[in-house]
């Protein structure tokens, strides 16, 4: 079977680090047909504009998109083609795996959860304003709804019932938020028990914070509001080992985009220099998304595989930290051939590398730990 998949290659080292997630899908076998469309710098030199309607239209009719990450200007110009395309293809699941791969980079290497963020409304509604004509007092609102809630909380079970995942824990502040954390605590306890299979339990997002830095071994899917989930999103991904491993995806009702955590890193544009890793790794997530999991385990094992051999990897993961001893940094291109002569080698009969088995144990009711 074949599929077409929209490519937004992105600014910076979008087109680099896209170019490397080609070359690792082709190696897999599954035929994918790229359709390239533009948004970004590239599109408001062609087109006038960051996001041409055509990529819109691309991503609703192909319904999945890999995308590297757009340059957001700073200060006036277009607000962020990322927001943008989250409003428009209605992407109301931001899902970022969070494990650590080889153990390296990073002093969690038992990390393996994942977050599943709201996307569409909490305090990033766009509902605010400044109270007084001088700006010295502002509001924003925090719209939290049951219909987004619900989404949300049973997109975050139905992923743990398909990916084999046992746990789900939301995130809230709902002894202070009366009223927005109390509704999502309890559209929470709602939906949980429609999932015997699996357990639910709750966290103070405070709480959770310390929890997730002492051991995360103990946390599988986590669910939570929009605000409190672009924050965890990046701590799992600095537990997990940073931002040049860290894959996301974003899922709509109809349409699925994957994107990388990291931003468009204008130093390194053009340079072959990038982490390849995390875009390749949304390859994966693509692959999972489509239930091509043979092809997605393939790439997933040849990514571990060359990050623990240590031989072909980018400046950032040839570090200390990475390693003991600094080994010379690969191109991004060539960590991208290396990942991509893997994959076809790669034993499935073997066992699955993994983040490392904790050693934590449960100490009772984490939120009454300080
Ligand atoms: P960034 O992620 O681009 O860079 C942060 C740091 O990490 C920099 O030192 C960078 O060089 C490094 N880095 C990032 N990705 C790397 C990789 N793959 N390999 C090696 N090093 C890497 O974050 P930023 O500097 O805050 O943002 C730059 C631009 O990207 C901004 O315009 C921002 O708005 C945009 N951005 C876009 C997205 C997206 O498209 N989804 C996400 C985040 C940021």
């Amino acid at each position: 079977m074949s599929y077409r998949v929209t490519l937004v290659p992105g600014d910076g080292i979008g087109p680099e680090v896209t170019e490397a997630a080609r070359k690792v899908a082709a190696a897999t076998g599954i035929e994918i047909e790229w359709e390239v469309v533009n948004a970004g710098e590239a599109a408001i030199a062609a087109k006038g504009t960051p996001l041409p309607d055509e990529v819109l239209d691309s991503i609703r009719k192909n319904r999945l998109a890999l995308k590297g990450p757009i340059t957001t200007p700073i200060g006036g110009g277009f607000r962020s083609v990322n927001v943008a395309l989250r409003q428009q293809l209605d992407l109301y699941a931001s899902v970022r795996p969070a494990r650590a791969i080889a153990g390296e980079g990073t002093r969690f290497p038992e990390t393996d959860l994942v977050v599943v963020r709201e996307a569409t409304e909490g305090l990033y509604s766009g509902v605010e304003h400044w109270v007084d004509r001088e700006h010295n007092a502002a509001e924003s609102v925090n719209v939290v709804t049951r219909k987004a809630s619900e989404r949300i909380i049973r997109y975050a079970f139905e992923y743990a019932r398909v990916h084999g995942r046992k746990h789900v824990t939301a995130v809230h502040k709902a002894n202070i938020l009366k009223t927005t954390g109390a509704l999502f605590q309890a559209v929470f306890r709602e939906v949980a028990p429609r999932y015997p299979e699996i357990t639910a339990d709750e966290r103070l997002i405070d709480n959770m914070c310390m929890q997730l830095v002492k051991k995360p071994a103990e946390y599988d899917v986590i669910v939570t509001t929009n605000l409190f989930g672009d924050i965890l999103s990046d701590l799992c991904a600095g537990l997990a080992g940073g931002l040049g491993v860290a894959p996301g995806a974003l899922i709509g009702e109809s349409v699925a985009v994957f994107e990388p955590v990291h931003g468009s890193a204008p130093k390194y544009a053009g340079q072959d220099k990038a982490n390849p890793v995390a875009e390749i790794l949304c390859v994966e997530l693509l692959l999972r998304h489509l239930g091509e999991t043979e092809a997605a385990d393939r790439v997933w094992r040849a990514v571990w595989e060359t990050i623990a051999e240590k031989k072909v990897v980018t400046y950032d993961l040839a570090l200390p930290g990475y390693t003991e001893r600094p080994v010379p940094p690969s191109s991004c291109s060539a960590m991208a051939r290396e990942i991509a002569r893997k994959v076809p080698l790669v034993d499935l009969k073997a066992p699955a590398p993994r983040p490392r088995a904790s050693t934590a144990s449960s100490t009772g009711d984490p939120n009454l730990e300080t």
